[in-house]
């Protein structure tokens, strides 16, 4: 259990006995981002490469990829329970019928006892949340996580996000309201953005009814658009040292409603596919000194909100 804000291990031990592991799925979904629908060039930072384990191949069925997951875990646990986690891409998007044959060809494999589904907020119409609804009274953990970003319309736009806060808001809100619960993908350092923004991102995501949230840096990912337009100098970005990160972090904790969840600060992308930053860290060595900051300020989730 990490000190100072509430982790995502204990989110889990709230909804369940024993481990629980999540297992990340490419069920070969595309993003209206890419298709064409609204547009094809996709957000600039994206770069898919970065979503998937080597197990997680969409040539593979989803119960194929879960079976192969699963055996990572298995032998050393074999209680372990998993939540089939469909990562990449837009994870809503497409005809309901095909939607609902994938979820259950999940919830069929063995050990699996729910879902988190990693999507955008302008793909999530009322018949699958009422879909997503009944399997909750069948008893099966739901999560629906959005890409929100940022709370700023202005850096949506510049990152051709090709959707606003006003959709990301809407969509938590109806999502909840069909009982099901709702997470928040945040990235700092986003173009023109600074630590203030974040703040500004913490407190408007902590207005919303939010079970988790996942912060993470913005990362320079080779080949993308956002790599060109640094490169080019169309766009400078804020590259934080992990001391400025970690007080970006600190001040997203302060910030951000004590009932949510925060299940991460950093990702890492694979070392041939990122550009910047370099901090030479993994993610736990990044936990371990951002928890020993929070120790040393008595860092406590929400306080700037109610001080
Ligand atoms: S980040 Fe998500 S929404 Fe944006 S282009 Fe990539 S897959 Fe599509």
């Amino acid at each position: 259990m990490n000190v100072g804000y509430r982790d995502f291990g204990t989110f889990l031990r709230e909804h369940f006995t024993g481990k629980v592991q999540k297992i990340s799925i490419n069920a070969g979904f595309t993003c209206p981002n890419r298709d064409g629908t609204l547009g094809t060039g996709g957000c600039t930072y994206c770069n898919n490469q970065t979503f998937n384990p080597e197990y997680c191949n969409p040539g593979k069925s989803v119960a194929e990829q879960l079976a192969e997951g699963r055996q990572f875990f298995a032998r050393k646990y074999p209680e372990m329970q998993y939540l089939a986690y469909f990562q990449a891409y837009t994870n809503t998007y497409g005809e309901m019928a095909r939607l609902r044959r994938l979820y259950e060809e999940a919830l069929a494999a063995p050990g699996v006892v729910g879902l988190i589904i990693g999507t955008r907020p302008d793909c999530v119409p009322d018949e699958l949340l009422e879909y997503l609804a009944s399997l909750k009274k069948r008893g099966v953990f739901v999560l629906v996580e959005y890409g929100v970003e940022t709370s700023r319309n202005d850096t949506l736009k510049i990152i051709n996000r090709g959707h606003t806060w006003e959709q990301c808001a809407d969509a938590i809100n109806r999502t909840a309201a069909h009982g099901i619960m709702t997470g928040a993908h945040i990235i700092a350092g986003l173009p023109g953005e600074g630590a203030a923004d974040v703040v500004r991102t913490a407190r408007l995501l902590s207005q919303l009814p939010l079970d988790t949230v996942k912060l993470h840096q913005l990362q320079i990912i080779r080949g993308t658009r956002l790599a060109r337009q640094v490169a080019d100098g169309e766009l400078a970005v804020k590259q934080w040292s992990v001391d400025e990160y970690i007080c970006v972090c600190i001040d997203f904790i302060r910030n951000l409603a004590p009932t949510i969840a925060i299940e991460r600060f950093t990702s890492q992308s694979p070392d041939n596919l990122l550009i910047s930053p370099r901090w030479g860290l993994k993610n736990y060595q990044f936990a371990n000194l951002l928890q020993r900051a929070i120790c040393k300020d008595k860092v406590c989730q929400g306080s700037a909100l109610y001080g």
